[in-house]
């Protein structure tokens, strides 16, 4: 603890020369300044940041009382400490309710005068180291927000550096691939119409080929989400032949063919849809529902019409997903961790269902899953009929669970 450095104020001569006594002798290293007038005492005040005051209380001109209001405005840090004369409680309560720290009746007793200066310098060398500490806080906040600041734009930078890197990367990756995609279409019917053994090489080649396509389009969407530029072309078209000719393209497309059943309304459903991206939704379910499913796992394909909406529920018996990871599949690049993919390719970035939801949510739409581990999962698709752009929201996805 650092010396101890008080004020006393009193119109008593002698009294101001014995205080300081008794304090030397039981405080030694203590600076003492006296005063006795209230006025001088003030100057003193503004002058020096004292650990603590005592002060007369009855004084010619300014009284202790004035000079504690006084204090209470200019310095309310400094404990103050009154001297009252024998017996005046009412002075005693009245300095108490003025902020003094305490105070000491006449005539003085040295000890307890000692013992509550001690205390009150001690309240003070607290409270100013408690002021130390908050400033290092405060300090120490404002270079943690300033770090953070830094990260940030930091972040955001690299962030923009790989949402232009993806951007790049997939467009200069397109051209090559489709070219080599036409060059193997070519060679098949040649090989074909020769009778070539190696037409099934060829076929495992083009099945690359597919799956390369399928991760280059999804760097190409997730680029053009980012960048706002993911616009949708839609128009009045039939989902439930729609969905008819997306299920039999999938199935077709499929080598072995996937077991789809398909349950469809007898009348059309005339809706407003971006058939091309709504269709690059379907096929992404139907192929996360063959992936993550044994290979002769049937899937279920069910389309109902409602008052304004209509559901698209795609529906299969494979691993499913845990209830925990429901919420995160439609997050950029998530694949759970885990799981195994069933049959076929393992191809995938973790972008299909981030890439679906966007679509169904610029529909004014929302997906939904519903999972059991072991069991199966159900992506249901909610659309409207006609597309009202003032209710179409970024923030609608659903998600629930069920568990075994
Ligand atoms: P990916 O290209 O990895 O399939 P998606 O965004 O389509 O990416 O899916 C994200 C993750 O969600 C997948 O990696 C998989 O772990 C999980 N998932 C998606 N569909 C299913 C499903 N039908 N059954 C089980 N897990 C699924």
């Amino acid at each position: 603890m650092t010396e101890a450095y008080i004020l006393i104020v009193d119109d008593d001569t002698a009294l101001l020369q014995a205080l300081p006594q008794a304090l030397y002798l039981r405080m030694p290293g203590a600076k003492v300044d006296t005063s006795d007038t209230a006025m001088d005492a003030l100057e003193l005040i503004k002058a020096n940041d004292y650990d603590a005051i005592v002060s007369d209380i009855k004084m010619p001109g300014m009284d202790g009382l004035v000079l504690l209001s006084k204090i209470q405005e200019l310095r309310p840090d400094i404990p103050t400490l009154l001297i009252t004369g024998h017996g005046d409680h009412r002075l005693a309560i009245q300095a108490l309710r003025g902020g003094a720290y305490d105070f000491i009746q006449k005539p003085i007793d040295r000890e307890y005068f000692v013992a509550a200066l001690r205390r009150a310098t001690q309240t003070r060398q607290l409270r100013r180291q408690v002021v130390l500490q908050q400033q290092a806080l405060e300090q120490h906040a404002r270079s943690l927000e300033m770090t953070v600041l830094e990260r940030t734009k930091e972040l955001i930078q690299a962030n923009a550096v790989k949402d232009e890197f993806i951007s790049m990367a997939s467009h200069e990756l397109r051209t090559p691939l489709s070219s080599l995609k036409g060059m193997t279409q070519l060679l098949h019917r040649r090989l074909i119409r020769s009778q070539s053994p190696e037409v099934p090489s060829l076929v495992s080649m083009e099945n690359s080929i597919r799956r390369m396509e399928v991760l280059v389009n999804d760097l190409l969407n997730i680029s053009s989400i980012e960048m706002g530029m993911f616009d949708l072309h839609c128009q009045k078209c039939d989902v439930v032949d729609l969905t008819r000719r997306l299920v039999d393209e999938y199935v077709f497309g499929t080598n072995p063919h996937p077991i789809v059943k398909v349950y469809l309304p007898a009348e059309p459903i005339e809706a407003e849809v971006d058939v091309e991206r709504l269709g690059q939704v379907v096929i992404n379910l139907l192929s996360n529902a063959r992936k993550y499913s044994g290979a002769n796992s049937p899937i279920e394909v069910t389309l109902e019409k409602h008052e304004e909406t209509y559901s698209l529920n795609i529906k299969d018996s494979g691993v499913g997903i845990p209830t925990e990871m429901l919420p995160l599949i439609f997050e950029r690049f998530y694949r759970v961790p885990g799981i195994e993919v069933q049959t076929g390719s393992s191809v995938g970035f973790g972008l299909g269902l981030y890439i679906s939801k966007q679509i169904v949510e610029r529909h004014g739409g929302h997906i939904k899953v519903e999972s059991i581990p072991s069991k199966g999962s159900s992506f249901s698709l909610i659309l409207p009929l006609l597309i009202n752009p003032m209710r179409i929201d970024n923030d609608n996805i659903q998600t629930s669970s069920s568990t075994s």
